[in-house]
């Protein structure tokens, strides 16, 4: 073997196994569907997109109502805007809410949690470690 040979192998037994599977996975987070009644907007599938986004209903809520400029409420498994909003606009937001506390800047990659330590708000990255400052919704 020779010395190119062997730096190569040696390059390549540096890099985490995982490495490589990582960067294959995507993070699919489903349209969101929206339907309008009148004069609200039923969100019809909120709760499957909370799980996906593995954040609490309750706060997904207030964000995206409060950028929507709207009030939000809970009608048994639908989030419900007052107003006409399509799914268009609130995929928008969600994607914002995504971006800031769900995606770590470091890595890039969506296994984070918020947690609160005294009067701070932290992203905490299980895939990275690294702890990034958020302001609560
Ligand atoms: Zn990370």
């Amino acid at each position: 073997m020779d010395n190119y040979e062997k730096m190569l192998q040696r390059a390549r037994s540096q890099v985490p196994a995982d490495a490589f599977k990582r960067s294959g996975e995507r993070f699919q987070v489903p349209k969101a569907q929206l339907m309008i009644q009148g004069n609200r907007s039923l969100w019809q599938n909120f709760h499957e997109i909370v799980g996906v986004v593995n954040r609490p209903g309750k706060e997904v809520l207030k964000y995206i109502s409060g950028q929507l400029a709207t009030a939000g409420t809970f009608e048994g498994s639908n989030a419900v805007f007052q107003g006409k909003f399509t799914s268009d606009a609130v995929d928008d937001v969600l994607a914002h809410y995504i971006e800031y506390y769900v995606i770590c800047p470091v890595c890039g990659r969506p296994d984070t949690a918020e947690i609160k330590d005294e009067n701070a708000y932290w992203l905490q990255c299980s895939a990275c470690g690294a702890r990034t400052s958020i302001r609560p919704v």
